[in-house]
C-alpha cells in the first residue's frame, strides 16, 4: 500500500474506503492499463513503490469511480444480455496480459467502459478523440476476440462528468455536454492492428524491464506521453513587457516581423511547451524522474 498523508483531515471512514482498493491485475504480468502506460512511469512506480507518498485528498476520485462501477455491476449482473466486469487473459510474447471489461452488451457485441471524468475531458475527447481510451478499449476488444473467437462490433465510453452543471450548460451551451452522461463512440481497429499494437507495447515494457534488471535508466517518455503543450514563439517589441503576438511556429512569427512597419524593434522569444504530466506530477513519480529534473535544471 502507498504511504499516505492527511493534510486536509479526511475522516477515517473515507480513509478506510480509499485503503480498501481491491484493484488487481489478476495472475498476469501486466494489465491493459499498465500496457498503455509509458514504460518509464511503470518502472519508476515499481522501483519507488516504498517511497511514493500521496495525500488522501488526491485519492477521493478513485472511490467515486469504484462506487459507480460497483453500482453498475450490481444492477446489471443478473441480466443475460449483459456481461459485467469480465476479466480476460492472453499470452503475448511470453507475458500474460489481463484486462477487465466493464460491460459487454451481447445483443450487439458492444463493449462499454465507464469513466468518471471532467467536463473538459469529455469536450476534448469529443473534439479530438482520446488516444488512451481508444487504445484501452481496442485492447479489450482484442482480448475478447482472443478468448471467444468473436469480434466486438462497437466500443463506447460512457463518460460521467463529475463536475457537470446545469447552469453552466444554460450559460455556455455550444459544446458543453447536454447531460451528466455522454456516450462517446470509440474508433474500432482491425484485429490485426489491435494485435500489432499489443505486441509492440509488450515489447516496449519487456525492454524496460530488462533495463530495470540491469539497474539502468528506463526509456524516456516521449512528448505525447508527457502531455507536452506546443512550443510558442512570442513576438516582443523593444520597451514593451508583454508579447505583441504569440505564434505556434517560428516561420509565422518571422513572417509577422518581416511584414511589420517596426520590424527593427521586434524580436522573437521561443518558449518551450510545458510538459503537463511532469509538472503536475500526474504520473506520480516526477520527484524520482531524472528526465524531468534535467528538464527543470536546463
Ligand atoms: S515526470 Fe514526466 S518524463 Fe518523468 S516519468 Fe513522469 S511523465 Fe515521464
Amino acid at each position: 500500500m502507498p504511504k499516505y498523508t492527511n493534510k486536509y483531515n479526511i475522516p477515517v471512514e473515507i480513509i478506510r474506503a480509499i485503503e480498501n482498493d481491491d484493484y488487481t491485475k489478476g495472475n498476469a504480468d501486466i494489465s491493459v492499463t499498465g500496457l498503455i502506460q509509458p514504460p518509464r512511469i511503470r518502472v519508476l512506480q515499481d522501483i519507488n513503490k516504498d517511497k511514493i507518498t500521496s495525500d488522501y485528498s488526491d485519492e477521493v476520485w478513485k472511490i467515486l469511480g469504484q462506487s459507480i462501477h460497483t453500482i453498475m455491476e450490481r444492477a446489471n449482473e443478473s441480466y443475460e444480455d449483459t456481461i459485467t466486469e469480465q476479466r480476460l487473459f492472453a499470452d503475448v510474447s511470453g507475458w500474460t496480459i489481463s484486462g477487465q471489461t466493464d460491460t459487454l452488451s451481447l445483443a450487439d457485441n458492444t463493449l462499454k467502459d465507464l469513466k468518471v471524468t471532467s467536463v473538459w475531458t469529455i469536450i476534448n475527447a469529443l473534439k479530438d478523440g482520446k488516444s488512451e481510451w481508444e487504445q484501452q478499449l481496442n485492447c479489450y476488444a482484442w482480448l475478447y476476440w482472443k478468448n471467444t473467437g468473436e469480434n466486438i462490433h462497437q466500443c463506447n465510453i460512457i463518460a460521467l462528468a463529475r463536475d457537470w452543471n446545469k447552469r453552466e450548460l444554460q450559460r455556455r451551451g455550444g459544446d458543453y455536454p447536454e447531460s451528466m452522461i455522454t456516450t462517446i463512440k470509440i474508433p474500432l481497429w482491425s484485429t490485426e492492428k489491435q494485435e500489432e499494437f499489443i505486441e509492440h507495447r509488450v515489447n516496449l515494457h519487456q525492454q524496460a524491464e530488462v533495463l530495470k534488471q540491469m539497474g539502468e535508466e528506463p526509456p524516456l517518455c516521449n512528448d505525447a506521453e508527457r502531455w507536452k503543450r506546443n512550443d510558442t514563439f512570442r513576438v516582443m517589441k523593444k520597451g514593451r513587457k508583454t508579447a505583441l503576438r504569440v505564434f505556434d511556429s517560428m516561420n509565422d512569427a518571422k513572417k509577422y516581423c518581416v511584414n511589420s512597419d517596426t520590424s527593427a524593434d521586434l524580436s522573437i522569444e521561443h518558449s518551450l511547451g510545458e510538459c503537463i504530466r511532469c509538472t503536475g506530477n500526474y504520473c506520480g513519480v516526477a520527484e524520482f524522474c531524472n528526465q524531468f529534473s534535467e528538464d527543470v535544471n536546463e
